[in-house]
């Protein structure tokens, strides 16, 4: 069985130390969560997976790593200061703010009482560099990492020899004052994207535009998630920003009804033209076949890290009866099970537990592993079922006379005698 709602998910995700509500001695911070010990494996994978298969794996693919902080003037440029706001409307009430578009009736959801007309509500951090707070000192914590993308691609052009198409990719914080956070991780206030900039020729741009589209929908699928639980859906033309020729969202079906996990756009020329426009440089590309100068178009796949875990850890969730109730396990893509395997010494004694050290320190150069020598066989598979590890590796008597070990698979269940030689070139044989 599936998790088919949320507090089945964040209440394992705290049980287990995967993700806590921030500030939480203090009475929590909305909207803020910290990544506990598995948590922080899982979404590392993540943020590891999409970097591998998306920039290491690939000849038309940089990385970048830009500040937070920037020049207010790109914010201008962007049109963020100008136009990054939602419409909102407060209750006169209970005060509690919501997005319009959110808001199906005429009073306010939570108590029924009068509502604001509708107000602009820029959705910046705003704060100030150095020792005085003044105008000219106001910077703003980014809200999406592209801008960072765009300001250095002459920079990328000229120092990394790529010839069009290319793209450029980064993964890093961004910050947006959501009106209405919620939904666990799904809308938070601080959290990471995973944002490619893929810049082309314009009469190649839809054509790239679509391979895109498929390309990041596929991305997911390989990873393990159910087919039946993402969709690919355009965006109506009403829905698109005026510059754009195409948008289209991979949406994965999340307790609370299909949302978005990533945009990918065709955003045509219009970011670099602003920045040529506001910056006075000159960020055309220079064609080497022909000599021909152009602003180059640029396809965007724009991906959460945060919204992602969350989809793998929920997709990843199943109960099953078995004889002493119920088996909860996390069934994820090997490459993203934070811990890939776990050595059970049968009982902690001498010779098992060192037989049994002595294969953890082995493998733990290779990959995450964890050791437990508590509790029966039974419990010790039921505590990395729920983990997610694919691996329990069990040491016994025989272990000691035949230099052998039982490796149990998290999801059929079944155990194979190996010899204990092998064991760390059977696991590595299956995380790729
Ligand atoms: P939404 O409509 O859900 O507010 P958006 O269309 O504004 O999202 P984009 O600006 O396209 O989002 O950002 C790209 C990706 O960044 C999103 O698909 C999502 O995965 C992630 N993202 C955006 N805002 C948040 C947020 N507040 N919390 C977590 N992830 C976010």
């Amino acid at each position: 069985m599936a998790a088919n709602d949320m507090n089945t998910i964040v209440s394992l995700a705290k049980r287990r130390g995967f993700i806590f509500q921030s500030s939480e001695i203090y009475g929590g911070l909305n909207s803020c969560w910290d990544y506990g010990p598995y948590g922080v494996l899982l979404k590392k994978n993540v943020k590891d997976a999409w970097w591998k298969d998306n920039v290491l794996s690939r000849k038309d693919m940089v990385g970048l790593d830009s500040s937070i902080l920037m020049s207010p003037k790109i914010w201008e440029a962007s049109g963020h200061v100008g136009n990054f706001s939602d419409p909102m409307i407060d209750c006169k009430q209970c005060k509690l703010r919501f997005r319009a578009d959110h808001v199906e009736t005429e009073k306010c959801p939570e108590c029924g009482g009068e509502l604001t007309e509708p107000r602009q509500f820029n959705l910046m951090f705003k704060t100030f560099m150095g020792p005085v707070e003044e105008a000219g000192s106001v910077a703003y914590l980014r809200p999406e990492t592209a801008q960072g993308i765009f300001v250095n691609f002459k920079n990328v052009c000229t120092t990394s020899r790529k010839k069009l198409p290319f793209g450029i990719a980064q993964i890093g914080k961004s910050f947006r004052n959501e009106i209405t956070p919620g939904n666990f991780t799904f809308r938070t206030r601080e959290f990471e994207q995973m944002e490619i900039e893929y810049f082309c020729k314009p009469d190649e741009a839809e054509k790239l535009y679509e391979y895109w589209k498929n390309e990041r929908f596929d991305w997911y699928k390989r990873l393990g998630i159910k087919p039946e639980n993402l969709r690919l859906r355009d965006h109506d033309k009403d829905e698109l920003a005026h510059y754009a020729l195409g948008c289209a969202d991979v949406e994965y079906k999340f307790p609370f009804g299909f949302s978005e996990l990533e945009g990918i756009a065709n955003r045509t020329d219009y970011d670099l033209k602003k920045h040529i426009e506001h910056s006075g440089k000159d960020l055309s590309y220079m064609d080497p076949q022909d000599n021909s100068k152009f602003v180059p178009f640029v396809i965007e796949p724009s991906a959460g890290a945060d919204r992602a875990t969350l989809a793998f850890l929920i997709d990843a969730y199943n109960e099953e009866p078995d004889k002493d109730g119920t088996r909860v396990v996390l069934n994820f893509n090997y490459r993203l099970a934070p811990v890939k395997a776990a050595i059970f010494p049968l009982m902690k004694k001498p010779p098992l537990k060192e037989f049994a050290e002595k294969l953890f320190e082995d493998a733990v150069k290779h990959f995450p592993v964890e050791y437990d020598e508590v509790g029966s066989i039974g419990k010790r598979y039921r505590r990395q079922d729920e983990i997610g590890t694919p691996f329990c590796i069990t040491v016994d008597f025989d272990s000691i006379e035949d230099n052998s070990v039982t490796i149990r698979n998290r999801d059929t269940m079944e155990q194979e005698r190996i010899s204990v030689d092998a064991v760390i070139e059977y696991i590595n044989s299956k995380l790729v």
